[in-house]
């Protein structure tokens, strides 16, 4: 029994020591009496209801002991003389839930700007928990009281499941109290028909409007600061940047600019509640989930946010990287700087997308088909952080086993320092034969590399030249250091490790994994194969039943073509004793999309390398420099590590990666615009001498080009602030330096020399 709690209601934090109680007798038994506390939390004039009953005063020593050892669980009532244990907030007097103080209690808090979708997220999230994730995690979600079955069938779950309609924005908590009746509900987790766990878990449908940093009073507000975790709904179609990428007749809800301020605003929210210096980073969970992902279908190709989330009984944590990492690089281009604000102020956040309706309800008020997607991957990253569902780490499930017992990870981690020194002593002979370590790449799902900070004692040979000329045979590393293979594969390293077959040219155990092979064939594809890879490879199906699906996408090239092809589709997998084998298998290729004319991409960056291979470090790699405002066709893009590449061709037809970061998607009929974004985007960073140099030698270069006098006269004026600041960047005592010199002398006509400050400036 925990002392202290926080009230689902008023979100306060309370002593369960020094609670209050409502008598249980009938009106007529007891006379009702108006509840001056909660007519005030409740924000109406008076509320007529049963008596309120203090805890008696402790007065004798036992008694005061007693109360400080046990939280009173019943009450007499002073006036009808019956027992209670309803127990009530002291400090808004609502009925607190009976599970109060016995379990963990996890608030949750759903935050979103306006018409993000918090109210569609909630009604569909609750269900998708109740039915689907109840089955698969061996829990059950229940409503805590009446209010919470009453408002959830009328506010959340007629409108979308029954009548198929749009639930209207959230009205301001301030404005209707109806709002501020929260959804409260226990989870229970169970573990062979035995609890695991109970938390209580609260949803508070709040307006974004209502987030206000400077009033830590208000309910909205301590709802936040008092959570254990936080979803911040973000609706992509409301940022500047996706919108221009979407297709024309994509219905959209208005432009909203305060997405980028609501979490600024709950940082410093949390900081002054808590009393932490600006420099704090909070510790609070944070799921940056983007909603409406239905709506992104155009631009997300063969992404694994178009298929449904996997995660059956664990935690998948491959799962979850994939998708946290490719999120993360697509806020990167449409709110770059929503990431930086997130890394200053959260210690802990992760990305997320979703659609909860799975269609676009702008423009129609009503749902075709519901088809809701990824929506409760946000509450059990949640569920995660907080332990109570585990990964597949050993240490995660062993700690899930554990949890009965109460042990934590402080004393696991003693019980393993004691045995892993024990081992060491006899270990030590082990040690001083070669290390291997593991070098991920995407070509082949593990190689192994020798070490080279260790000393060899026998030469090997192929491992780190490139995947074609790898030995048919792999090399095994010595027995008890590292095992490469695990004794039962996934359906998803089954296939990787046929590619690798492929790949490395090992035909017999490339036949071994079809069920029934055509031979003939199989060699043909291997001899004729130079390398192949595999680019993505997505379970379709649960992992579980006998047969699977997997969609993957192949990239490859035959010795008898001349450039490299691109496959996808999907492979049937089937389990013959105890094993995966290929059943059937479906690929057709891809062909690469040709480059529009209508969309193009405008660089944003001085000196961008277009490299020959989409990585940023490797020497021999840079093809040429990007300049700044130069305009390149994109003909390809990819994820890869959670960073967006462009393969692109230039103005003159020399072709290249470049990273996402340095470009911007450009408008071809508003490509002025571009050119005054892309500077004012420079300006404001902090830029060095030479890039100044490179956005005057562009800003001059467009500023001829533009015909309206407006513009020619707006892209001037951004050339002299740039020239400014780049004579700005000149050291005092190096004028003379040819780099420098140079420049002074290209833009002598405009400049002049200020005595004073012995610097130069551009003329007035
Ligand atoms: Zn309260
Ligand atoms: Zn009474």
């Amino acid at each position: 029994m925990k002392r202290y709690s926080i009230c689902p209601f008023c979100f306060e934090r309370i002593n369960l020591h020094k609670v209050d109680f409502r008598c249980a007798n009938a009106p007529g038994r007891c006379s009702p009496e108006n509840d001056v506390v909660l007519a005030n939390f409740l924000g109406v004039s008076s509320h007529i209801t049963n008596k309120v009953v203090k805890i008696p005063l402790a007065t004798t020593v036992w008694e005061k002991l007693k109360a400080w050892l046990w939280a009173p669980r019943e009450v007499i009532c002073g006036v009808c003389h019956e027992k209670t244990s309803l127990r009530l907030c002291p400090r808004c007097h609502s009925e607190l839930p009976y599970t109060i103080g016995e379990y963990q209690d996890l608030i949750f808090a759903v935050i979103g700007a306006k018409e993000a979708g918090k109210s569609h997220y909630i009604s569909v999230l609750i269900e998708k928990v109740r039915n689907e994730i109840g089955a698969h995690f061996e829990c059950s979600l229940q409503p805590l009281n009446d209010e919470t079955i009453r408002r959830y069938r009328e506010d959340f779950y007629n409108p979308v499941f029954r009548k198929k309609e749009v639930i209207q924005a959230t009205l301001s908590a301030r404005a209707d109290s109806r709002v501020r009746v929260p959804l409260i509900y226990t989870l229970s987790f169970k573990k062979k028909r035995k609890i695991r766990d109970v938390v209580t878990i609260v949803f508070f449908d709040t307006a974004g409007e209502d987030l206000d940093s400077e009033d830590t009073l208000r309910t909205e507000n301590k709802y936040i600061y008092n959570s254990s975790g936080i979803i911040l709904l973000l609706d992509p179609l409301q940022l500047p940047a996706v919108r221009v990428e979407l297709p024309a007749n994509t219905p959209l809800p208005g432009e909203n600019s305060e997405t980028e301020y609501l979490l600024e605003r709950v940082a410093k929210l949390i900081r002054m509640a808590h009393g932490k210096r600006p420099t704090y980073l909070i510790k609070i969970p944070l799921a940056v989930a983007f909603s409406k992902m239905d709506a992104l279908e155009p631009l997300l190709e063969g992404s694994s946010l178009n298929y449904p989330s996997q995660h059956d009984g664990i935690f998948d944590l491959n799962e979850f990287e994939s998708v946290n990492g490719e999120m993360e690089s697509r806020m990167r281009e449409w709110a770059g700087s929503l990431i930086q604000s997130l890394e200053h102020n959260f210690k802990s956040h992760a990305f997320f997308g979703f659609t909860a309706l799975g269609c676009n309800p702008h423009g129609s008020q009503k749902i075709d088909k519901l088809r809701p997607r990824r929506v409760e991957e946000p509450f059990l990253w949640l569920l995660w952080k907080h332990k109570l569902i585990g990964d597949q780490t050993f240490l995660s499930q062993l700690l899930l086993k554990l949890r009965p017992f109460k042990i934590s990870v402080f004393m696991l981690g003693v019980v393993f320092g004691l045995v892993i020194s024990v081992l060491l002593v006899g270990i030590g002979e082990v040690l001083l034969s070669p290390t291997y370590v593991y070098e991920k790449t995407d070509e082949l799902p593990v190689r192994l590399v020798p070490d080279d900070s260790v000393p060899r004692r026998f030469p090997v040979t192929g491992a780190e030249k490139q995947p074609s000329t790898l030995p048919s045979v792999p090399i095994e590393p010595p027995k008890g250091v590292v095992k490469a293979v695990p004794s039962l594969q996934s359906p998803v390293e089954f296939v990787r490790a046929y590619y690798a077959d492929i790949n490395g040219g090992d035909v017999e155990s490339a036949i071994r994994k079809w069920k029934s092979p055509n031979e003939v064939q199989l060699r043909t594809l291997i001899e004729e194969s130079q390398w192949v890879k595999i680019n993505r490879v997505t379970l379709l199906t649960r992992e579980r039943s006998d047969s699977v699906e997997v969609s993957v996408e192949v990239s490859g090239k035959q010795k008898s073509q001349r450039t490299q092809q691109k496959w996808a589709g999907t492979l049937v997998l089937e389990k013959v004793a105890g094993e995966w084998k290929i059943f059937e298998m479906q690929l057709s290729e891809v062909l690469p999309i040709s480059p529009s004319p209508a969309r193009k991409l405008i660089m944003t960056g001085a000196g961008v390398g277009l490299r020959k291979e989409p990585r940023s470090a490797r020497q021999g790699n840079v093809v040429t420099q990007l300049q700044i405002g130069s305009v390149v066709s994109p003909l390809e893009k990819i994820t890869k590590k959670g960073e967006a590449w462009y393969k692109i061709t230039t103005s003159g037809g020399q072709e290249g990666w470049v990273h996402s970061k340095y470009t911007m998607p450009l408008d071809s009929n508003n490509q002025e615009q571009a050119y005054v974004d892309v500077a004012k985007r420079k300006l404001s960073s902090q830029a060095d001498f030479g890039t100044l140099v490179e956005l005057c030698n562009f800003l001059n270069r467009v500023s001829q080009q533009v015909s309206a006098p407006a513009r020619a006269a707006e892209l001037k004026s951004l050339y002299l602030a740039a020239l400014q600041r780049s004579l700005e960047q000149i050291p005092r005592d190096q004028h003379d330096k040819p780099r420098y010199s140079n420049w002074l002398k290209r833009q002598r006509a405009k400049i002049e020399y200020n005595e004073s400050t012995g610097g130069w400036v551009v003329k007035k």
